[in-house]
């Protein structure tokens, strides 16, 4: 099916109880890993896309190989810009169609994030195109773990939560609630109670960044307190690369390419599984009944969902 925006996915998502896995892609297969691994799991996907990723291969680029994945799958595609830093990268990334967007200006004074927040809000949402704000700050980390009381002075609070949505009008929240970007080891807890704060007073679906570092155990009440969105990216860069090292270990002197993105993809698939598995959003994808009720595409047929 064509993309689809990040809006009613989330907010059905936040409404219902689950978390929709966004994953960051920096290949095509990354790509083909993310959304092959969601149409399998019958979830609802969101590929991200960060600025450092189109400065290495283009937003064109990016946005011609997921509409190719999005099209051939029969699950909701979303093609999001990660971090995106400022207001150019946005109208690129809203021209080469993607359909949702991320202004991060957490780095910013207060009034200067809400003041270019707002600018990327008004021009996506004249082609309907929803915008994800930050405010507090995810900070990022060398990999290691960061204490708690280091991270509590980045941490989001309620009432400057709902003066920057009321100021932004943005679609979706990215929320410092003790994860932190770029983290190797799964270490970080959540303050689940600052979650539920920030969601009663904004009313929108909050996000979560870093969730690589943060332990499997944390999720479940952190997506019941009002988290809706989801991103992983650091730990599918390590298993990728893992697959790499271990195939150039047993073969320095393979040539083929193939040989070693094939195994690296497919580790991605299961990294990929595990985290929807634990976000809860298997088999959320509405379901689509073509060929007499089955679920299927061309190349695919499967049993409907129940
Ligand atoms: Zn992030």
């Amino acid at each position: 099916m064509p993309l689809v925006t990040s809006k009613d996915l989330l907010e059905r998502a936040a409404r219902e109880g689950y978390a929709v896995g966004a994953f960051n892609a920096n290949n095509m297969e990354m790509v083909q890993a993310i959304v092959e691994t969601a149409e399998e799991e019958k979830a609802p996907v969101i590929v991200q896309i960060s600025q450092g990723a189109i400065n290495y291969a283009g937003a064109d680029y990016f946005a011609a190989l997921v509409k190719i994945a999005a099209q051939k799958a029969l699950v909701p595609v979303v093609l999001h810009l990660d971090h995106g830093m400022d207001l150019r990268i946005n109208v690129q990334c809203l021209r080469a169609g993607f359909s949702s967007l991320m202004f991060d200006g957490s780095r910013l004074p207060f009034a200067e994030n809400v003041a270019i927040t707002r600018q990327v809000v008004e021009l996506a949402h004249m082609v309907g195109v929803p915008v994800e704000g930050e405010i507090g700050k995810v900070p990022t980390t060398g990999g290691e773990a960061v204490p708690y009381e280091e991270l509590r002075q980045f941490f989001t609070k309620p009432e400057e939560a709902v003066e920057f949505f009321q100021a932004s009008g943005v679609d979706s929240l990215a929320v410092s609630v003790g994860s932190a970007h770029k983290m190797k080891v799964q270490e970080a807890i959540l303050d689940i109670e600052r979650i539920a704060a920030i969601r009663e007073a904004v009313q929108i679906p909050l996000v979560l960044h870093g969730a690589s570092g943060v332990k499997d155990d944390q999720i479940p009440a952190a997506v019941k307190a009002g988290i809706a969105k989801i991103n992983v990216a650091t730990e599918l860069g390590k298993v990728y690369t893992a697959e790499i090292k271990r195939a150039f270990a047993a073969d320095p002197d393979e040539v083929d390419l193939r040989k070693y993105t094939a195994p690296a993809r497919a580790a991605v698939k299961e990294v990929v599984r595990e985290k929807i598995r634990l976000f809860g959003s298997q088999g959320k994808a509405p379901a689509v009944f073509v060929d007499g009720g089955a679920w299927s595409r061309p190349d695919v047929v499967r049993e409907a969902p129940e």
